[in-house]
Parts: C-alpha cells; structure tokens; sequence
C-alpha cells in the first residue's frame, strides 16, 4: 500500500486553480523559502488560462486583489474538507517574498520569454503562480513537467516586434524602457502587453480583457509606485 495520501486537485481544478506541483521540503534548494520548521511539503499552486477568472467573476470576490481573495478562501475550504487533521500555513499570496519564478522552473513550469514572463508549451505566458502553501500532508512529490521552451524554436518572435517601447531591441529585456512606455498618458500597454499577446504559444488561452485589465493594472501600479 502506498505511503502517500492522494492529491485532490480535481477539487481545486473546478475552481480554475488547475495548477499544481507537490515538493517535499527537504528536496528543495537551501534558502528558497523562509521557515518552514513544522512542515513537510511545500503545495505550488497555479492557474492555466481563463477558468480561474471565470470563477473569480462569478464568485462575487472583492477586495483589493479579489484573485487573491478567492484563492486563499479556496485553499482553506480545500485544506479542511480534504485535509482538516493537517496543519498548513499559506506563504503566498502574504506579506514575505517568495521565489515564485525558482519553484515554477523546479516544477517545469517556467522558461523565460524575451519579456520576461514565463511560458510552456501548453499555456504559452497565460498562466500565473496563484499560492504556495506549507503542510504536513504526505502527498507523492510531483514530477517536474518536461517541457521544452517553446522560443528557441519560435523563428520569428513575433513578441519582440510588436512591442511599441522596443523593449528588446537590444537582445535583453529592458525594465525601463517597458516602464516608461506604460507609465505615459494613454499607454497602449497601461493594462496589456502588446508583446504578449502577439504570441502565438497557447493562444486558445489568452485572457479576455477584463482579466488583463486586472493583471496589468497591478503591475503598472507597482510601476508608479517603484520606477
Ligand atoms: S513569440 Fe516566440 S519568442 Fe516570443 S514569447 Fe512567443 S514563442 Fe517566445
Ligand atoms: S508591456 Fe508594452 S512596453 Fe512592456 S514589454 Fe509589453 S509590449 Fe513592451
């Protein structure tokens, strides 16, 4: 008999978070996570395309980031309906740093685009990292996705071209110039990425406007506040 409890992602699939990957802690790379004393697992948590805001949409979430609200009322229905003799603690979305980009490569999730954001071969960019949880659950650690990144087979880049600021003209991504460019009155890129969605990876599952709109308008905030 297995050691290992099953893991109920299809219970968090319905819910648009069809992102998962299970590590043991003592797998993990030293200093990729603070504190974890207490716990035996780290649960990565994501979305894939549009279902998650589908269910944000019709949920009625709120708040300042109603994703985020969503997500964590979520996780903790999904701990104690499926694990309630577990402790967990969620890392993110909070308050401390978290290395999401480093656990999305150890999951083989991430490979970097020419504009920085991550992209496999199945969701192209249109997926994002939504929590990280610590428990003592005994799930079986996940295998990491094998994927290969589709841009060093992408002949045109078509991303680099469309993107007003030229971006990456220069063969490496320029934050400031991404960042002025979406900082002046009536950007096209105040909350979109023209550099995005002219990639052709994982189309099918763009986000409609709305979500973009929410997505980008945090980062251009963040942009206001920082640069
Ligand atoms: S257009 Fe090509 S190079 Fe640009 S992100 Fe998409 S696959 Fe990568
Ligand atoms: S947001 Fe606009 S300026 Fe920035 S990389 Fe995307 S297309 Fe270029």
């Amino acid at each position: 008999m297995s050691e290992f409890q099953p893991f109920p992602g299809a219970a968090l699939d319905r819910c648009g978070l069809n992102r998962h990957a299970v590590f043991d802690l003592a797998d993990l790379p030293d200093g990729i996570v603070g504190d974890t004393i207490g716990y035996r697992q780290l649960i990565l948590i994501g979305h894939g395309g549009k279902a998650l805001w589908e269910a944000v949409t019709k949920s009625g979430s709120g708040g300042a980031d109603p994703i985020d609200e969503f997500t964590v009322r979520t996780i903790r229905q999904w701990m104690a309906e499926f694990q309630p003799d577990n402790r967990y603690a969620i890392l993110y979305p909070g308050p401390q740093p978290v290395a999401l980009q480093q656990l999305g490569t150890l999951a083989g999730w991430h490979h970097a685009s020419p504009f920085m954001v991550g992209i496999d071969a199945e969701w192209g960019t249109w997926y994002a990292y939504r929590a990280v949880v610590l428990a003592d659950t005994h799930f079986a650690p996940s295998p990491a996705v094998d994927r290969i990144n589709p841009c060093a087979a992408c002949q045109t880049r078509p991303c680099i071209a469309a993107c007003p600021a030229a971006a990456m003209a220069d063969g490496t991504f320029s934050l400031q110039k991404c960042a002025a460019w979406r900082k002046q009155a009536d950007s096209p890129c105040a909350f979109t990425c023209l550099a995005r969605v002219a990639c052709p990876v994982g189309s099918d599952h763009r986000y409609c406007t709305a979500q973009l709109a929410h997505t980008y308008s945090i980062s251009l905030q963040t942009i206001k506040e920082h640069y």
